[in-house]
């Protein structure tokens, strides 16, 4: 008998090969005046480029880093409220997208990002700016969710707030053509660890299950060939849908304890947020093996869980990531096992973990 659910997912999505092109179209169709485009340095050039053209892109934050800053965001809202612009368009991976999100959230609200980022202030999300999402990568499928990732110095943060929820995403695959073959494979893995999370969260459902059951089955038939040769159109497509439908699985159901052991191992570790979540994600497969993950396994083409968690392995290890807390410096394991058990995501590990059943999967990662 289907389960009863909610269901909803309110960002409209242009898809597909040269989408982007038709920014000048889409702006109009969102009866956009003023927008700020945010991103990093890879697309700055283009961003110029794209204003001399457009006179609606009023402004540019092109300042975003990996593991975006809050100083970035307040310098977004500055630029929003000089230009008095309607609307913020994010063109890059989940720091740029995140950035652009969490900026539109602030600037028609009063206060500073700092505000909402302590939890001073909350936001009338009805009053937000128009968000554009524009992803880069093949990831974090950030274009969908309600989330922003943010940091003040070390700390980092993760908010969930309806006020961040895109109210449109251009996913464009040949704007990641030029991704480096290690940030695609840290971001393809990425982008698997969102499926198979939302797939065994406490809180999945049916519909966000059938999408990750095709991200996993596309992430394993693809991410290889786009890691081999960023060039492969066909591979780069079928990974930006699969970076989508991942977006798209964890959106309502929430990741589990993969994502919250990326967050320890990305603060202490430095390690960026696709290889910190891929760091431990084939040892959940182990761990969470029961028979709904041997069904996914069976649906996309595997024998079953050993086979899966061997592949994320094989890939890793392709993709030279690190995957030992030997290759990591000054592991402090015991503040390790603290902090990822206590980490909020934790709770929807269909497999409770506490600290002692973190120490047993680490050891086995010395
Ligand atoms: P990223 O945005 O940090 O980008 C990684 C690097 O790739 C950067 O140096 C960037 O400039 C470069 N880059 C991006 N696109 C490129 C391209 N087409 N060609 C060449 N270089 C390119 O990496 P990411 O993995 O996409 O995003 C990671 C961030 O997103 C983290 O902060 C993470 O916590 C967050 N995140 C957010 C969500 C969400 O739902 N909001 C989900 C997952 C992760």
């Amino acid at each position: 008998m289907a389960e009863s659910f909610v269901y909803s997912q309110p960002v409209k999505i242009w898809f597909g090969e040269g989408k982007f092109s038709c920014l000048g179209q889409i702006l109009d169709e969102m009866k956009i005046r003023s927008a700020v485009l945010v991103c990093g340095k890879h697309f700055s050039p283009r961003a110029k480029a794209l204003m001399q053209a457009d006179p609606r892109l009023t402004a540019l934050f092109d300042g975003v880093e990996q593991n975006p800053q809050l100083s970035g965001i307040e310098q977004t809202v500055a630029l929003c409220r000089e230009h008095g612009a309607d609307a913020v368009i994010g063109i890059g991976g989940g720091s740029a997208m995140d950035t652009a999100k969490f900026a539109a959230a602030v600037s028609s609200n009063p206060g500073s990002a700092l505000d909402y980022y302590e939890g001073r202030r909350s936001f009338d999300a009805g009053s937000r700016l128009t968000i554009l999402a524009v992803p880069t990568t093949a990831g974090t499928g950030s274009e969908v969710t309600q989330v922003s990732v943010v940091s003040r110095g070390t700390e980092k943060k993760t908010i969930n707030n309806p006020a961040f929820m895109p109210t449109a995403a251009i996913v464009d695959p040949e704007l990641s053509a030029s991704v480096p073959p290690r940030t695609t494979m840290n971001t393809g893995l990425d982008a698997l660890a969102h499926a198979l999370e939302g797939y065994w969260s406490r809180n999945h459902q049916p519909i966000s299950d059938l999408m990750a059951i095709e991200a996993v089955g596309l992430v394993l038939a693809n991410l290889e060939r786009a890691w081999r040769d960023g060039g492969d159109r066909e591979a780069r497509a079928n990974m930006a849908y699969a970076a989508l439908l991942g977006g798209l699985s964890f959106a309502l159901p929430k990741t589990a304890a993969s994502h919250a052991c990326s967050y320890p191992l990305s603060e202490d570790y430095h390690l960026p947020h696709g290889e910190a979540c891929a760091f431990t994600l084939d040892s959940l497969v182990r761990i969470n093996a029961d028979e709904r993950l041997e069904a996914l396994c069976r649906a996309v083409g595997l024998t079953g869980t050993e086979e899966l968690a061997r592949r994320i392995a094989e890939l890793k290890e392709l993709g030279g990531l690190r995957t030992r807390l030997s290759q990591l410096e000054n592991v402090d394991l015991d503040k390790l096992c603290r902090d990822c058990a206590a980490h909020p995501l934790m709770k929807n590990n269909p497999v409770p973990l506490d600290e002692a059943a973190l120490r047993e999967m680490f050891l086995k990662l010395q």
